[in-house]
């Protein structure tokens, strides 16, 4: 690993301002309630008898509508409120299951499993407030013969043993829910008895895993657990399940035998970070032996700042992009910064664990050979 030495200090633009009474929900009325106090489903468009089994099964009111909800002109908290505190029921008319395809080539082809669009918990980062700006409300696909269907034929597919993966993280947390729509426990049973070759890859920052523990899964379903400091939890993870909690989720279900992956991402600089990423990695090891681990800057969208800003208007995320550098549409710390925050956090990994897989998620070659991280093989996240 090479030494970075000209990283002395960080740039103060770039230095993310961690506040001390941060607008943290974590002991507020909205951190503790729950992520979705209503299900709402359109009539004509998904099955009344599955949608109403849903709303008895998860005890919650539901409010039939007449037509898809738009955008809302709330702002801030009620925003979010409106948005990611009901859960919309309904059918999906595209397919299921479709292919990756990063705009300028810095990701492998994944194949991806979309249950749900959008999320119900309230990360000030998150890309789906501009993914989905147009329909912004969290809506889960309960048509799930369709779904088992297109499983079958991607199982019978003629595709490289790597990609025979379906990645459920991509446009939502797959498990953030799980306690009201049952949908992972069911996908995970059906992959298990009913197809050879696919597995499953739920990324998640949830740890409502419980009905997942005692299933019979036939080693086909990995579970990933996106993971940060405690500062950037309290700070801009909100109603997500503590790091900490995160971690005996993810050793609880590598004693049930799923495979457990981690995600540190998005890494992000604040005055601290060098000492907390290492003490987060010292914790990780302290609960679970990850298979993998696959680190990642945060990367905004240049389109993203006026989504966070109508949710989060006072957000410390938006002072910092100004001192990102552009590269196509996001925008990156400069190279100096990012290789620091990799070298360090890699070195503390190789501490622990000198075997572990080590990956970058969509950095350029030339930053994977300045770490000798070999990419040959890429042992990323999203890969089989
Ligand atoms: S968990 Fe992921 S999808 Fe959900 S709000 Fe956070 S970043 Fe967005």
């Amino acid at each position: 690993m090479p030494e970075i030495t000209s990283y002395r200090t960080i740039n103060p633009k770039i230095n993310m301002e961690i506040k001390e009474h941060a607008v943290s929900y974590e002991n507020s009325e909205d951190q503790q309630s729950p992520l979705v106090s209503e299900l709402w489903a359109i009539r004509g468009k998904c099955d009344e008898l599955t949608v109403n089994k849903m709303a008895e099964n998860a005890n919650l009111p539901l409010k039939w509508l007449g037509k898809f909800p738009g955008i809302n002109g709330d702002k801030g908290i009620n925003k979010l409120k409106a948005e990611r505190n009901v859960l919309l029921l309904r059918n999906r008319t595209s397919p299921f299951i479709e292919q990756f395809q990063h705009p300028i080539g810095r990701c492998a082809k994944f194949y991806k499993l979309t249950a749900y669009n959008s999320c119900n918990f309230w990360c000030e980062y998150c890309y789906l407030y501009l993914t989905f700006r147009n329909m912004p409300v969290s809506t889960h696909f309960v048509n799930y013969e369709k779904l088992f269907r297109e499983l079958i034929k991607f199982d019978n597919q003629n595709i490289p043993e790597r990609l025979r993966i379906l990645n459920l993280g991509e446009l939502c947390d797959p498990l953030a829910l799980e306690s009201v729509t049952g949908f992972a426990k069911e996908l995970i049973t059906f992959v298990a008895k009913e197809t050879k070759e696919t597995k499953l890859l739920f990324l998640t920052k949830s740890d409502d895993i419980g009905s997942l523990l005692n299933l019979d899964h036939g080693g086909k379903s990995i579970i990933s657990f996106s993971i940060n400091t405690d500062k950037i939890y309290q700070q801009l993870e909100h109603r997500t399940a503590s790091p900490e909690s995160r971690l005996i989720a993810a050793r609880e279900l590598q004693n049930a035998g799923y495979e457990v992956r981690l995600r540190i991402d998005p890494v992000i600089l604040y005055s601290t970070w060098s000492k907390d990423y290492t003490a987060l990695i010292e914790k990780i090891f302290a609960y679970v032996r990850p298979s993998r681990i696959t680190i990642g800057e945060y990367r905004p969208s240049k389109g993203l700042a006026s989504h966070i800003s109508s949710r989060f208007p006072n957000s410390s995320l938006l002072k910092i992009n100004a001192a990102l550098i552009k590269e196509g549409a996001k925008l990156k710390y400069p190279e100096k910064y990012r290789l620091a925050m990799f070298h360090t956090i890699i070195n503390a990994i190789r501490t622990r664990d000198k075997r572990v897989k080590i990956a970058l998620c969509k950095e350029e070659s030339k930053i994977w050979k300045t770490l000798n991280i070999p990419m040959n093989g890429l042992y990323c996240n999203c890969l089989r």
